[in-house]
């Protein structure tokens, strides 16, 4: 590290030693390739915070120009502007391929293309082939589709084929963006187009006013407008596409990457189409690789143990990792995690399922296992969480009812065991779930589903008995989407009655959300509901989702005032009509 950044860093070192807490930090470093998972386990081994600042602090002394960009770009990231400050004047001078580096990490962060885990291995052969297809969009639209079974690592390889100057420079100077789309409903489709569409809108000043797409078709078109006249030549990857009707919705003459478990889904779109299946599992070297890194030693240097381990595993990534985070814990337990790959407890369970995941439930119940029993029922309450939703910390909080810290600490645990995963390119950082990991949680508990829906809406009400969320509460989205889901799901009818039939709750989620989810709530919920005053709420909106739209938001009450007098919508609104008349 040269001179001006050394002084920099030991002027600052008191602030920073007193402020930072290192394991974000790290995670950055760690991706950035400039700490070694070795050098983070080190720091983390000391036992307070200040010790681990200092610990790291040291490391990075010894270390070189990109080690101080590096840490200062994290600071930033992890909002220590202040910290960053310190440190701005020491900010060594990049070499070009450097400011090349930084910039193509950055199309790729606002383009949300997720990090590399913390432990990988390289899988050149599918890597190639995946960047050839790629090469092929260079003068066309059209397709790549990876495809291969859950937990192969196709997410992982279609974000680390885009982590290559020369392809970004050539084929997508327009940049990359990322959608993960998941098993989703219309109305979940539609929320996704839309925040892919505020995301390609952000930063364009014209647009800023603009309401968001009120159907697939209108975000379709939305779509269209934005990457032919805004992201010329840029490349939309759709992670893990399950239904024609969402990938035809992205069939707008632009150059996609998806990946699926479906090898015939693109039969569905139009344009060029090319192909890249993934094999289930890694070969035994690759595999015998990844344990190596968590246990931080050499491949040929592991027991003998490993070459079974990894045969158990099938060579699935997903599993290797579950059972490697286990071993750097517990380095001397490797006859003991192969026994229990090897016991077939969950056979009955999978009996119906089309793929052979056994592996998956052993090593997941493995990894339950030690945690202790606290931590257990923390993630079983993940059970109730939908399939690929991302959350923000603040949605286990009040899960949980436990403050942020805890919190912040109980999901550093479960990241560090693979058991759950970090977006970090949403701020705050999201949570999620691979989809596998979410299957063995339901089928695990799945006597208690009801009651554990019933928990998140107990432990709502007790965290917003005093007002509902609002705009300013990170975890708002959460709540107008998924509270009837949640309802419905817990069994609790009179309580999705009053929700859904209130004015309210039609008004809050409306300002947040638009009309048409809304809309998708009455007719998912309909059986439930009463149908007399469901249709009342569903054509009230259906008449009026457009002035819904608009901004400022309209008066609501007025609105509903025009509705048939003998309507719930109408009665409610007459009420609330009152209420200000007698407040004068
Ligand atoms: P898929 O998209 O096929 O369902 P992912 O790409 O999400 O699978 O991979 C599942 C998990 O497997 C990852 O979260 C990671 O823990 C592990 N994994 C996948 N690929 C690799 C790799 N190349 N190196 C190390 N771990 C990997």
């Amino acid at each position: 590290m040269e001179e001006r950044a050394r002084s920099c860093l030991l002027r600052s070192k008191d602030n920073l030693e007193q402020e930072i807490k290192v394991s974000y930090l790290m995670d950055h470093m760690v991706s950035d390739g400039i700490l070694t998972n070795d050098e983070e386990a080190r720091v983390l081994n000391k036992p307070t915070r200040r010790e681990q600042a200092a610990a790291l602090l040291e490391v990075l002394l010894m270390k070189d120009n990109r080690a101080y960009i590096s840490f200062y770009n994290a600071l930033v990231r992890e909002s220590y502007g202040d910290l960053a400050n310190l440190l701005h004047s020491g900010l060594p001078l990049l070499s070009p391929v450097g400011k090349r580096s930084f910039a193509d990490r950055a199309i790729l962060s606002e383009g949300g293309v997720p990090q590399r885990p913390v432990v990988f291995v390289s899988r050149p052969a599918l890597l190639n082939l995946i960047r050839e297809k790629l090469y092929r969009l260079k003068n066309t639209p059209g397709w790549v589709t990876v495809f291969g079974m859950a937990g192969s690592g196709k997410s992982v390889m279609a974000a680390e084929a885009v982590r290559d100057h020369a392809l970004i420079k050539e084929c997508f100077p327009g940049g990359v963006h990322w959608l993960s789309v998941g098993q989703c409903e219309r109305a979940d489709l539609l929320v996704r187009m839309q925040s892919l569409c505020f995301r390609l809108e952000q930063g364009q000043s014209s647009d800023t006013s603009q309401r968001p797409p009120c159907s697939v078709e209108e975000a379709k078109e939305r779509l269209r407008f934005l990457m032919h006249r805004r992201f010329p030549r840029s490349l939309l990857i759709l992670d893990d596409v399950w239904d024609s009707f969402a990938l035809r919705s992205f069939d707008i003459q632009c150059r996609v990457l998806l990946t699926t478990r479906n090898r015939s889904l693109a039969d569905s779109v139009s344009g060029e189409k090319f192909e890249v299946p993934v094999e289930s599992g890694l070969d035994e070297k690759k595999a015998l690789e990844i344990l190596a890194l968590y246990v931080s030693g050499k491949p040929q240097k592991l027991p003998e143990e490993a070459r079974s381990i990894v045969s158990e595993c099938k060579g699935s990534p997903l599993v290797v990792s579950l059972i490697g985070a286990l071993l750097r814990e517990f380095p001397d337990c490797w006859s003991y995690y192969l026994r229990q790959l090897q016991e077939k407890q969950f056979k009955l369970i999978r009996k119906s399922s089309s793929y052979d995941y056994e592996a998956l439930d052993q090593a997941m119940n493995a990894s339950l296992q030690v945690l202790e029993p606290k931590h257990r029922d923390l993630y079983r309450d993940l059970s109730v969480m939908q399939k690929y939703i991302k959350v923000p910390a603040k949605v286990l909080s009040v899960l949980w009812g436990l403050e942020s810290e805890e919190v912040e600490d109980v999901l550093q645990e479960f990241v560090n065991k693979s058991l759950l995963f970090r977006d970090c390119n949403q701020r705050p950082y999201h949570y999620y779930l691979h989809d596998l990991q979410r299957d063995f949680l339901v089928e695990q508990n799945r006597d208690q589903i009801a009651e554990l829906h019933k928990k998140m809406i107990h432990q709502y009400q007790q965290f917003y008995n005093k007002r509902p969320p609002s705009s300013g509460d990170i975890d708002c989205l959460y709540w107008y989407r998924f509270l009837p889901y949640h309802m419905a799901k817990a069994g609790l009818s009179k309580e999705l009655y009053s929700l859904m039939f209130s004015l309210d709750w039609v008004t809050e989620k409306a300002q947040i959300m638009g009309s048409a989810h809304l809309i998708n709530d009455y007719v998912e919920y309909g059986e439930i509901l009463d149908e007399e005053v469901r249709l009342q709420f569903q054509e009230f909106l259906s008449l009026n989702g457009h002035h819904l739209e608009q901004r400022p938001f309209p008066d609501i009450v007025q609105l509903a005032l025009s509705q048939p007098v003998c309507s719930e919508v109408y009665r409610q609104a007459l009420m609330q009509a009152q209420k200000r008349a007698s407040r004068g």
